[in-house]
């Protein structure tokens, strides 16, 4: 018989509450399964949990918690095809794309479970004759994981990796409508040898048993990706408690194509950070700013790119570009189509729902032009296959054009001139850019984060996660002997 799909706590499968069913957004036909609601009881229990486990599992030796991480990432990576599977037929991203994820959140732990032998403190003479200082980091101690649904694996694991990595203890409340990728990670986590609580996995949704466990005091650090308002509201409810909070939220990245771009190069970028992941990424470049000498000739280029894409099941070799996640994205979706126009955007190419030999929500791939930077479609997230061409005369206009969003993520330049390229780089107001690449795609060894209202609190990945993970202490130490 298959196994439930419980919620993991204090080392123990528990069923829920309640259930919720988890549906094949390429197939609304196809349940992937029945998946239980934490209550506030099990909740607490997690948190109780947590809270001893933690100080178990940091005095666990280096050793031992590098080899609990290299194994999940080794089992990640081995299953990477199966567990994608899983991934895409619960989300809607194509095969390949959610094996790749699954992939790379095996690599988030290899390289954390890496981290966990390079932690270095300083040391320091005193000003003080005599004495030493000895600066080292500590856990924080029970951190709050709070994931959205499109990346169900990776988001999580890439803070769920270093929490533990750390020596911290985890609560991972994932996004409702993933629950399958979160418990499979939950599984390859259960069958490590760590103290039980040290990583809990509870499912329900966000408004109920996720507002619940932000609030708990019990919780050290919380960190969240998501959209703006409910970072926000977490952000007023850490306050209160002086939690420790990392946000990662939603973003307007821009693509700037400048007339000495290489037109292949434009083209590939576009389709691919405007389309990956049917355009449901935080990085996504739903902001086209292209130079009016190359307009003609990239729009036409890129119609043709988009028009010829193929929108289908997840799960089907030839689909380059799965369904949407939800009804509600769905909808939201083709009213922004509606919105693009009624602002005065001409539709060259899709924005329509379509249909295949499976009941899903499949919706072709939309390219405007003609639209301003200061319209709706231009300020909000879409979140969708969607993307906005604004021609620019210039450079300069491009580049004030990219900085004039309130958000701040990623940002891209295709251009074949070093001198725009550097001042480029150097004057974007984002946390990440990318010359001729798409304004998607990043590595796991180096920071991610934006600016404005994309990010709020430290980096993320790299080296640079265990300003978030970790404490500071610093020690004086004198020899106690008289000089
Ligand atoms: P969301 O609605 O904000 O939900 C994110 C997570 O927060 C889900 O697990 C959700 O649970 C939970 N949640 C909702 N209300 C909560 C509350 N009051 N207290 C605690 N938790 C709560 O975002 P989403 O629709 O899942 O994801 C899309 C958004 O994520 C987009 O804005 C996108 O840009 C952003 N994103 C950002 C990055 C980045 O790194 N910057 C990466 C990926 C996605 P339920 O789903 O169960 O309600
Ligand atoms: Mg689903």
């Amino acid at each position: 018989m298959a196994q439930a799909n419980h919620n993991y706590i204090a080392g123990e499968w528990l069923a829920g509450a309640s259930e919720v069913a988890n549906i094949n957004p390429s197939d609304l036909s196809d349940t992937v399964g029945m998946y239980a609601q934490a209550d506030s009881t099990q909740l607490q229990r997690a948190l109780d949990a947590a809270n001893s486990a933690q100080k178990e599992w940091a005095k666990t030796g280096l050793e031992k918690r590098y080899t609990v991480l290299m194994n999940i990432g080794n089992e990640l990576i081995a299953r990477c095809e199966e567990l994608g599977t899983l991934l895409a037929r619960e989300e809607g991203k194509t095969q390949p794309e959610a094996k790749g994820e699954v992939y790379r959140s095996g690599q988030f732990f290899t390289y954390f479970a890496a981290e966990v032998l390079r932690q270095m403190g300083d040391s320091a003479d005193s000003v003080r004759d005599g004495i030493e200082v000895d600066v080292r980091r500590e856990p924080v101690g029970t951190v709050a994981v709070i994931s959205p649904w499109n990346f169900p694996m990776a988001t999580a694991v890439w803070k769920i990796a270093p929490a533990l990595a750390f020596g911290n203890a985890v609560i991972w409340k994932p996004a409702n409508i993933v629950p399958a990728s979160a418990v499979a990670l939950a599984r390859i986590i259960a069958k490590q040898d760590m103290p039980e609580g040290t990583f809990n996995l509870v499912m329900g949704s966000g408004s109920e048993i996720g507002q619940q466990l932000i609030e708990s005091p019990m919780i050290n650090a919380i960190s969240f990706t998501g959209s703006v308002p409910v970072g926000r509201g977490i952000a007023k409810c850490a306050v209160e408690n002086f939690t420790k909070i990392q946000l990662e939220m939603g973003s307007k990245n821009a693509l700037a194509i400048m007339d000495d771009a290489n037109l292949d190069t434009a083209v590939a970028c576009a389709l691919g950070g405007g389309f990956g992941s049917t355009g449901q990424k935080c990085t996504a470049s739903s902001r086209l700013v292209v130079h009016e000498s190359i307009h003609e000739a990239f729009v036409d280029r890129l119609v043709e790119g988009a028009s010829a894409m193929v929108v289908g099941h997840a799960l089907e070799a030839s689909t380059q570009i799965g369904p949407v996640v939800s009804e509600t994205q769905l909808k939201q979706n083709l009213d922004n189509v509606e919105l693009a126009k009624k602002e005065g955007g001409e539709l060259r190419c899709g924005g329509e729902q379509v249909e295949r030999a499976t009941e899903g929500y499949f919706m072709t791939p939309a390219v405007f032009t003609d639209t301003r930077n200061d319209w709706q479609v231009n300020r909000e997230e879409l979140f969708a296959p969607m993307v906005c061409v604004i021609k620019v005369g210039s450079y300069e206009e491009a580049l004030h054009t990219v900085n004039d969003t309130r958000f701040g993520l990623t940002a891209g330049i295709v251009t074949t001139d070093l001198a725009r390229a550097t001042h480029f780089r150097r004057n974007v107001r984002t946390g990440c850019v990318m010359i001729n690449l798409p304004t998607a795609g990043t590595d796991y060894h180096v920071p991610f984060g934006g600016r404005g209202e994309s990010s709020y609190g430290p980096r993320e990945q790299g080296q640079y996660a265990r300003e978030f993970y970790t404490h500071v202490k610093t020690a004086y130490i004198s020899s106690g002997i008289p000089a």
